[in-house]
């Protein structure tokens, strides 16, 4: 078959590395970089997605030096024991046919670590320590190790490096107002602020040679205040150019941005047209970024010609074939990454090691195999939600012959009402995949099958997987069976009327997206404009950072947030997208009430008690004048299938929401669904 994506698949060539197509797996820090046991394990990872096809992997960022670690005893090249470490990865990524380039991080005021070096005396404000300011030898012993940092990523076998000059790390505060105070020669105007950065290009180009690929990762967009303005950036590109920078990988936002860059509600391409601009300043390859996930926005983003490559980092975590089953034409086999940062960002943002929810095989890959079974076995899988589906097709991967029964109507249980939430819509990318894959497999898929504990074990099978998942939450409160009550299962599936005042009982991760259904009408995760509106990204580019006044629009319902804990709602939600979900709800005039007691309901709507504001008042009583009151109160496991089965001798597993509704999420439940798999032998 010819291959549908013909501009994806061009060969790159940056300087002389000849890249075989123009899919970029963009840096991630693993957390398998920082410790030297862990080797083998990040070369296999790399190795994985190299044999998938991807045309160049850039690593997680390195340390130049121990001033610039990331996090204490973090990941580094700066002599030559560890060149012999870094050698195991170029050479893994080499023997399937890839090619690696090293980036290169000085963490600056973002390191994890209580000594780091940075433009100024100012404490970041996401991170804890207070950093040292950079005297004028530090700044010119951190050129010096960027240089040296690259001759021996050279001599470690790497194809090239990047040098990490965005997302707020030590380069980029030393280009921007917002950070850089400095009245040095390192600060004060552009030039003087962009100094380092060009000193540092034409540092390592005088190390390395001609002929050794430089990639620098740009800020083109900083999305702070006191960023740079279009200007800025436009020069430094030039000036990038000029000192034998070899191709630009365009970088969006700070990690302390208050607008999202990389969320699911984020639309996709969102920052195509900032990578398209810089066109008109250099002739080097430009690499597109953020929320590029599938290879036909990857096609369509290069058809344009402004651009030249792709970058994809969670993409290629989620689906390590991406790049091979899109040349071979099964787009529709990708695992499409949702960009819920679940087991990504979020594990990198609290030092756990990184993996995917749509992929527990990520960073496990020499622990987690799904290699053929020796003897063929007949599985039942009981339930279609995340957790059934990833152990029905992982285990017909294996040459297990599996039957998938599923009570509904559609696969996809609790995760296809999550996909209707404004902003999720990604989600039903996972339930795309996996229906394909079912077929792909080869699953007996059985729908508008409530099978029993009597017909699963008159059917013989070897084994049963019980995926049975869980059911809505009804708390105990008089009047709950009123009308004007419904489930979040029953409301976003337009199951029940709901009118234009809305009581949300449960403030976790589902009464915030129902809330956030209930006031939004349109996602404006599908319209570009709007999205950039609403989170205040000007079109002016000669505002600093390219952020003004939000304009958000209006809420379609009056909606109250109520939990009964007191103090803040969402502190359960994820590291890195909890505060977008905190901040949607505020923009959209969501009234949120802590500390809530239920009274009671009846026609007058929901009757609730709590503690005011300030210390030692009165509990208040209040009658929130509702049309409509959805319970998100969480969730029961759906286990009737368990004794019966375990009394009737058949050899059961449990899995997902059916083992335990507390905690519940989506990576949980496809992690136990994988792992169950890998089990049955
Ligand atoms: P379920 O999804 O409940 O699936 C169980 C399936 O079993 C159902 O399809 C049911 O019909 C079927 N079944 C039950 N009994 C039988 C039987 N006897 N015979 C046949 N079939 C049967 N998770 C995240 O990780 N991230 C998120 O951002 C996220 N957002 C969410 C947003 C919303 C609005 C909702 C509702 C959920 C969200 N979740 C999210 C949670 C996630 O969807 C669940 O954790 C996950 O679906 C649980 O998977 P499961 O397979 O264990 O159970
Ligand atoms: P949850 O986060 O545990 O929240 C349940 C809410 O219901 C809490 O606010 C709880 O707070 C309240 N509650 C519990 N029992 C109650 C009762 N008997 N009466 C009244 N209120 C009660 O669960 P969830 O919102 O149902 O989400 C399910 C899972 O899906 C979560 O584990 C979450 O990880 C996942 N999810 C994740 C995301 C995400 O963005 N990552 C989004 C949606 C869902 P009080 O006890 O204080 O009232
Ligand atoms: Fe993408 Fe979520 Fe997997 Fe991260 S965890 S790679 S965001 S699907």
């Amino acid at each position: 078959m010819t291959n549908p994506y013909p501009k994806l698949f061009e060969p790159l060539t940056i300087n002389k590395t000849v890249l075989r197509n123009r899919i970029i797996m963009g840096s991630m820090h693993t957390g398998l970089e920082d410790r030297i046991w862990d080797t083998d394990k990040l070369a296999a990872y790399y190795a994985e997605r190299a044999r998938g096809g991807a045309g160049l992997i850039i690593t997680g960022g390195i340390a130049p030096t121990r001033a610039g670690l990331l996090l204490p005893f973090g990941s580094k090249l700066t002599n030559k024991i560890d060149v012999i470490r870094h050698r195991r990865l170029t050479s893994a990524v080499h023997r399937e046919g890839g090619k690696i380039a090293m980036q290169v991080l000085y963490a600056g005021r973002y390191g994890y670590t209580p000594l780091k070096f940075s433009v100024s005396w100012e404490k970041s404000p996401v991170h804890p320590f207070q950093p040292i300011k950079m005297n004028d030898a530090l700044i010119r012993h951190a050129i010096w190790s960027y240089g040296r940092c690259a001759k021996l990523a050279k001599d470690a076998g790497y194809d090239g490096i990047e040098i990490m000059g965005g997302e707020g790390y030590l380069l980029n505060t030393f280009l921007c107002k917002r950070t850089n105070n400095r009245t040095d020669k390192w600060g004060g105007n552009t030039e003087n602020r962009q100094r380092i950065v060009v000193e540092i290009a034409k540092e390592i180009r005088k190390k390395t040679g001609p002929d050794f690929m430089v990639i620098m990762r740009q800020s083109i967009a900083d999305l702070v205040k006191d960023g740079q303005t279009w200007d800025e950036i436009a020069s430094l590109a030039r000036k990038l150019e000029a000192a034998g920078v070899d191709a630009i990988n365009t970088d969006i936002g700070w990690h302390e941005a208050q607008v999202p860059t990389i969320v699911t509600s984020v639309p996709r391409g969102a920052f195509v047209t900032y990578t398209e601009r810089l066109r008109e300043e250099v002739s080097i390859p430009l690499i597109a970024s953020n929320r590029i996930n599938t290879p036909e926005l990857g096609e369509e983003i290069l058809e344009g010609g402004r651009v030249d490559a792709i970058s994809m980092a969670r993409p290629l975590l989620a689906d390590p074939e991406f790049a091979n089953k899109a040349r071979a034409g099964r787009g529709d086999e990708i695992n499409t990454c949702i960009a819920c940062n679940q087991a990504c960002l979020d594990h990198a943002f609290v030092g756990k090691k990184v993996s995917c929810l749509l992929n527990p095989r990520a960073g496990r890959e020499t622990t987690l195999t799904l290699g053929p079974t020796r003897k063929a076995k007949r599985v039942a899988v009981v339930g279609a939600g995340p957790a059934g589906l990833s152990a029905a097709v992982a285990a017909a991967q294996r040459g297990h012959t599996v039957h998938l029964f599923e009570a509904g109507e559609q696969i996809g249980g609790q995760f296809s009402i999550a996909a209707r939430i404004p902003g999720k819509e990604e989600f039903s990318e996972t339930i795309r995949y996996y229906k394909r894959q079912l077929e792909v497999t080869r699953v007996q898929v059985h729908l508008n099958t409530r099978i029993t504990a009597d017909e699963l074990i008159e059917q013989k099978f070897d084994d049963v997987v019980v995926a049975t998942g869980v059911t809505p939450r009804m708390p105990n409160i008089p009047g709950i069976d009123h009308p004007k009550v419904l489930s979040y299962a029953d409301a976003v599936l337009g199951r029940g009327e709901i009118g234009k005042t809305v009581a949300v009982i449960g403030a976790g991760g589902i009464g915030f997206d129902v809330s956030e259904f209930l006031t939004v009408d349109d996602s404006p995760a599908l319209n570009i404009k709007e999205w950039n509106e609403e989170w205040g990204i000007t079109d002016d580019l000669t505002v600093p950072g390219f952020v003004g006044r939000p304009r958000p629009t209006p809420a379609t319902r009056k909606v109250y947030l109520v939990q009964r804990k007191p103090g803040r709602q969402g502190k359960t939600l994820g590291k890195t997208s909890g505060w977008v979900h905190r901040a949607t709800v505020k923009m959209k005039g969501v009234e949120q009430i802590s500390g809530a007691t239920y009274d009671k309901v009846d026609d007058a709507g929901l009757h609730l008690s709590f503690d005011p504001k300030e210390e030692g008042g009165e509990r208040i009583t209040r009658i929130l004048d509702v049309d409509t009151i959805v319970v998100c109160a969480g969730q029961e496991s759906v286990r009737d299938l368990i004794d019966p089965l375990t009394v009737g001798g058949v050899n059961t597993h449990v899995i997902g929401g059916a083992d335990v509704a507390a905690e519940l999420d989506a990576k949980r439940a496809i992690r136990q669904g994988t792992e169950v798999a890998a089990s049955i032998v």
